[in-house]
């Protein structure tokens, strides 16, 4: 059994946690250390099981509480090999507990693929996690939703996508220029419409499970996020089969189960 759920998310912070089979892990930690023990509580979850950790990036919203968690409850640590190199508690860790990954790898019972972000961070990754035939996959924290994203993302049985910001929300909005351009440029976020046009993209026209994350607090609201995404797929003409969640931005979401019998 596949299952995930979205721990925190937004800009304010962002973890997630996976499991498969045996085998629990956490996405990103951009709360604090006791914050995640709340939030893993909310779904029934002992911080003592978790398996590993993986950081997609550096930014102080995905790895604000890795080091005390991590330290806390003795958690190997994985991170692309740039990654491991700003990361700036490295030191902090226990020798080994910090690794790095260069290719797909199985972690328990949990296989993993990495996709490449296209984000203002040294080496970003997205991951899709496959168990016993299904697949969940997480992408946020990208400028462009590749060809690559497209085709993995095709397949997933559940998926966590950005959907960081409305365009015009962020054009009347307060930020100065240069971090309105930085936000909207390639190695920014997903507008609600560039997630609009990834979901009609990897419509493959079955039911899947799709949570929407990372809002901009400033820039963005779950209910602008629904409109602005569905306005787009009408455009496009595009009628998708399933409800699109938002995740919550300071609590956990729903403990979601990927049905191994819908996989492809
Ligand atoms: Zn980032
Ligand atoms: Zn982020």
């Amino acid at each position: 059994m596949l299952e995930f759920a979205t721990l925190c998310s937004g800009s304010s912070g962002n973890a997630t946690f996976v499991r498969g089979g045996n085998t629990r892990v956490v996405v990103d930690i951009g709360c604090t250390a006791s914050k995640l023990t709340a939030h893993l509580q909310e779904i029934g979850v002992n911080p003592h099981e978790i398996d590993g950790i993986f950081i997609t990036h550096e930014h102080s919203d995905h790895i604000k509480g890795v080091s005390v968690f991590a330290r806390k409850y003795g958690i190997p640590v994985f991170a692309s090999p740039k990654t491991c190199e700003e990361l700036p508690f490295a030191r902090e860790l226990a020798p080994g507990q910090l690794n790095s990954f260069s290719y797909n790898f199985a972690l328990g019972d949990l296989e993993v693929e990495f996709l490449k972000l296209y984000h203002d961070a040294r080496q970003p990754v997205g991951m899709s996690f496959y168990h016993h035939g299904s697949q969940f996959s997480l992408v946020t924290d990208t400028g462009v939703f590749s060809k690559t994203m497209e085709q993995s993302l095709s397949h997933a049985d559940g998926i966590l996508l950005e959907a960081n910001y409305s365009a015009t929300m962020l054009k009347n909005g307060p930020y100065p220029m240069f971090l309105k351009q930085r936000i909207a440029g390639e190695r920014g976020h997903l507008s609600n419409v560039d997630t609009a046009r990834a979901l009609a993209a990897i419509d493959g026209g079955g039911k899947r499970q799709i949570v929407l994350g990372h809002l901009s607090e400033v820039n963005n609201t779950p209910e602008t996020a629904k409109r602005e995404i569905a306005a787009e797929l009408a455009r496009l003409g595009c009628s998708l089969h399933y409800d699109l969640q938002v995740a919550p931005r300071y609590e956990a979401g729903p403990l979601i189960t990927l049905d191994e019998l819908s996989s492809t």
